[in-house]
């Protein structure tokens, strides 16, 4: 079910994604060689606790027999990893690495859900393009994201604007209606058709995260029943935010 924020609902919203946009700030400063996503993952746990939120994805269900529960606060993905890796005091950040971080921020009720893709040192400069099109693909998609408009107008302006860069976009994984749940309808694919889907409203609370592949879109899953790698070992990048649907322009509720 599609659901419609109250004025009030909405504040709630805003106060969440206000955190989980803290905790990627203080996650922003603190990436450098040398560091092990279990740093990174305690830094947002930190951050969002002591803004008086809960960190969602800690403990949240696979859905898949015999998979146990996420264990962290961050998806921390490194370079071929596309979302949901796992954070590990094994898994150390090298010069030349890029991180996806993915986190969302419980507070009051409602979720806060935003993913950027960071460097690590020195990068290529194909490696940034990769960034720099994935956060840009996000800001093509919501170009569409007013009162009127058709979900699939956001979604075929992001996967258009991703295959016109020579990328593909995953298709097993979308963005997501966001509010009281982290995960609430609509579904919201990264490529489709436009004026297909639900027609959009003022009050609507969306996820709208590109996950972007340098190469082929086939993925596959790790046997620890969450991480998600490109099939042909190419970099991947993701770019979320939380978006308000109003009558005009959208309201960007994670970036503060
Ligand atoms: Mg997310």
């Amino acid at each position: 079910m599609v659901t419609i924020k109250s004025k009030r609902e909405i504040e709630l919203m805003r106060e969440a994604c206000r955190v989980a946009a803290l905790a990627q700030k203080e996650i922003e400063k603190a990436i450098k060689p040398g560091i092990s996503t279990y740093e990174l993952d305690k830094i947002a746990e930190d951050t969002i606790r002591a803004n008086g939120g809960i960190p969602a994805e800690k403990g949240y269900p696979s859905g898949e027999k015999g998979v146990p529960n996420f264990p962290g606060s961050i998806c921390a993905s490194i370079n071929d990893e596309v979302i949901h890796g796992i954070p590990s005091k094994n898994t150390i950040l090298k010069d030349g690495d890029i991180i996806s971080i993915d986190l969302v921020a419980f507070k009051n009720g409602y979720n806060g859900d935003c993913a950027r893709t960071y460097i690590v040192g020195n990068v290529p400069e194909s490696t940034k393009r990769l960034i720099e099109v994935t956060k840009q693909a996000f800001f093509e998609g919501i170009k569409f994201a007013k009162e009127g408009n058709r979900l699939g107008d956001i979604s075929n302006a992001i996967g258009t604007y991703v295959e016109k860069n020579g990328y593909s976009v995953v298709k097993e994984f979308q963005g997501h209606g966001i509010g009281a749940s982290m995960h609430e309808d609509p579904g919201i694919p990264n490529y489709g058709k436009p004026g297909r889907g639900i027609r959009l409203q003022a009050g609507m609370t969306l996820a709208i995260e590109p996950m972007v592949i340098m190469g082929k879109s086939n993925i596959l899953q790790l046997e620890d029943g969450w991480t998600i790698i490109t099939e042909d070992g190419s970099l991947s990048a993701h770019y979320e935010n939380t978006i308000l649907i109003t009558k005009k322009e959208p309201e960007i509720l994670t970036i503060i």
